[in-house]
C-alpha cells in the first residue's frame, strides 16, 4: 500500500476502532483523478455478527434511557458535527466528486440541518399518548424497533446517514450502518464524531463493506429488527426479499424519475431553474427533475433556454473552488450514463447539448458533458430510466391531463415539480401527481416536510416526525391509569 492513501480499514464496533477479522483491503477511487485516495476493508460474517451483537447487547439499556438523556448526546453530536464541517467537506469531496463549493454547502449543510430538525422533533414527540378520552385507561407507547441495520448510497453520503442515524439513536434503538462502498471516508468520520460526543458502546456501530458481503449479511440476519435502506430500487428488492424469512421491517428510499411540469404561465425563470436542478450534483439526485415537461407553445423558446444553460455549464475537478459541477462517481455509473446518452441518440430524441464522451480539457476522471435532449418521446428508453448523470430530457405536451399523465407514467413516485403562476391549477395537478413529494415554482420542501415516494421509489419517510416514527414500535397497553379494584 502506498503512504499516501488515507488508512481507513478498521471498523467502529462496541465502542473501539478495531480491524477486520480477515483482511480484504478496497481501494476508494477519487472520481477527479480516477487514483486511489484512500483504502477500506471490505468486510465479512464475523465482522457483521460482531456489530450486530455488540447493538443487541446495547439495545436493553440505551431503549430505556431518558428521551432528555438521548437528545443531550445528539446536541453534542450537532456540536462536534458543525466543529469538524470543513473535514466533511473534504471527505464527501475526495470520495464522491461533489465540488467543495457544493460539499461545504449542500452536502455537509443537509447532514447539519437533518440533525437539528430531528432534534426539535424528538423534543415535540409524545413517545406516551392516551388512547382517547372515550378509553381513558389504555395507553399507546411509542417504542424503539430494536436494532437497526442502516445501509446507505453514495450520492448525498451524510444527508441519508443522518437522516437514520439521528432519528434511530433519538428514540433509542441501536445500529450498525453499512455505508457505501464507493463513499465510505465520510461515514468514519461520522463514527468518530459519535465516539466524541460520548454514546454507549455498542449504541452505534459501523462495517465497511459492499452489498454481496455485509450489506446482505445485514439484511438476513436473525438479530437485526428493521433495515432502512436508500439506494438503487435493485438492491431495495434483493434486501427486502432477503429480510422477509425473518420477518423484518424494512423501509426503503429508491430511486427517481422526476417530472418537472412547465406551464406557459410559468415565471420567466423556470427552464434555467429546471436545468441547473436537474444538473446539480453532476445529476446525481434521487429527487432530479430530469423530466421536463414543456407546454407547447413556449416549447420552442424553452429548448433554446435549455440549450444554452447546458452550454454554460462547466465541469471541472472536486477539488477546485468554483460553481462548476464534477463529475459522477465512478467508472461504473460514467459507463451506464454513456450507454444511456447512446440509447438517447440511437432512438432518434434530438440532442441539443453535450453528448457521449469526456468534455474537452478532462480526458482523466469520470466527467460527463451536461447533455439535453429535446423532442424525447415518454416511450425512450431514456424517458423511462434514472439516468443519474447531468441529462436532462425535454418532451412539450398539449393539455393539463397530458402532462399528468406523462408525469405519472412511470413505476416511480418520488418527486414531481410543477411551475405555473396559477395556484389553482398548481394545487390541482399536484394534487393528481403520484409522488411522495412535489415542489412547486422553485420553492423548496420545509425544515423536517417527509421525505419518501409511492411505487417503485420506496415505502419510507425520512425527516421530521414521520421519520422519527419510522424507528418506532407501536405498543397498545390497558390499564395504564387504573389499578383493579378486585
Ligand atoms: P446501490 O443500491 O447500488 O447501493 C446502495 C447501498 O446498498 C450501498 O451501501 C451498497 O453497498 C448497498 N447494497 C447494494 N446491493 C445490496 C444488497 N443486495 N443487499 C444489501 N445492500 C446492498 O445504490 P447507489 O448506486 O449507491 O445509489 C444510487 C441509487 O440510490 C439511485 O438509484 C438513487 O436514486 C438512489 N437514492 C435514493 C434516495 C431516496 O431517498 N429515495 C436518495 C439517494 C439515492
Amino acid at each position: 500500500m502506498s503512504d499516501t492513501l488515507i488508512d481507513r480499514r478498521n471498523f467502529y464496533i462496541n465502542g473501539e476502532w478495531v480491524a477486520p477479522a480477515e483482511a480484504n483491503d478496497f481501494e476508494v477511487i477519487n472520481p477527479s483523478s480516477e487514483q486511489a485516495c484512500a483504502v477500506i476493508s471490505l468486510g465479512g460474517e464475523a465482522d457483521t455478527n460482531a456489530a450486530v451483537a455488540a447493538a443487541k447487547a446495547a439495545f436493553p439499556s440505551w431503549s430505556m434511557t431518558p428521551v432528555e438523556d438521548r437528545i443531550a448526546k445528539l446536541e453534542k453530536l450537532l456540536e462536534i458535527y458543525g466543529a469538524r464541517a470543513d473535514e466533511m467537506a473534504e471527505a464527501i469531496s475526495m470520495e464522491m466528486g461533489a465540488p467543495m463549493a457544493l460539499a461545504q454547502t449542500a452536502q455537509v449543510g443537509a447532514g447539519l440541518m437533518h440533525i437539528k430538525n430531528i432534534i426539535r422533533a424528538l423534543k415535540a414527540f409524545e413517545f406516551e399518548q392516551p388512547l382517547g378520552s372515550h378509553s381513558p385507561d389504555n395507553a399507546i407507547l411509542y417504542e424503539p424497533v430494536g436494532v437497526c441495520a442502516l445501509i446507505t448510497p453514495w450520492n448525498w453520503p451524510m444527508n441519508q446517514v443522518t437522516l437514520k442515524v439521528v432519528p434511530a439513536l433519538g428514540v433509542g434503538c441501536t445500529m450498525v450502518l453499512k455505508p457505501s462502498e464507493v463513499a465510505p471516508l465520510s461515514s468514519a468520520l461520522f463514527a468518530e464524531m459519535i465516539d466524541e460526543a460520548g454514546f454507549p458502546a455498542g449504541v452505534f456501530n459501523m462495517v465497511q463493506g459492499d452489498g454481496m458481503g455485509v450489506g446482505t449479511q445485514l439484511s438476513g440476519h436473525k438479530d437485526v429488527d428493521m433495515v432502512s435502506f436508500t439506494g438503487s430500487t435493485r438492491a431495495g428488492v434483493a434486501i427486502t426479499k432477503n429480510a422477509a424469512d425473518s420477518v423484518k421491517r424494512v423501509a426503503l428510499e429508491l430511486g427517481g424519475k422526476g417530472a418537472n411540469i412547465v406551464f406557459a404561465d410559468a415565471d420567466e425563470k423556470a427552464v434555467t431553474r429546471g436545468v441547473r436542478h436537474c444538473f446539480n450534483n453532476s445529476g446525481q439526485s434521487c429527487n432530479a427533475p430530469t423530466r421536463m415537461l414543456v407546454e407547447r407553445s413556449i416549447y420552442a423558446q424553452a429548448v433554446e433556454t435549455a440549450q444554452e444553460v447546458a452550454e454554460k455549464t462547466a465541469v471541472d475537478i472536486a477539488a477546485k473552488e468554483g460553481r462548476h459541477i464534477g463529475p459522477v462517481v465512478s467508472e461504473t455509473q460514467w459507463n451506464k450514463i454513456q450507454g444511456l446518452i447512446a440509447k438517447g441518440e440511437e432512438e432518434g430524441a434530438l440532442l441539443l447539448a453535450g453528448g457521449t464522451g469526456r468534455p474537452e480539457g478532462h480526458e482523466t476522471g469520470y466527467f460527463v458533458k451536461p447533455t439535453v435532449f429535446a423532442d424525447v418521446d415518454p416511450e425512450m428508453t431514456i424517458a423511462k430510466e434514472e439516468i443519474f448523470g447531468p441529462v436532462l430530457v425535454m418532451t412539450p405536451f398539449d393539455s393539463e391531463e397530458e402532462a399528468v399523465a406523462i408525469a405519472n407514467d412511470t413505476p416511480y413516485g418520488l418527486t414531481n415539480y410543477v411551475q405555473t403562476s396559477d395556484n389553482e391549477k398548481a394545487r390541482r395537478v399536484a394534487r393528481q401527481l403520484r409522488s411522495g413529494m412535489v415542489e412547486m415554482n422553485g420553492l423548496p420542501r420545509g425544515a423536517g416536510a417527509p421525505f419518501g415516494g409511492y411505487g417503485q421509489s420506496g415505502n419510507g419517510r425520512e425527516g421530521g416526525e414521520w421519520g422519527i416514527e419510522e424507528f418506532l414500535e407501536v405498543k397498545s397497553i390497558s390499564g395504564w391509569n387504573e389499578v383493579p379494584t378486585e
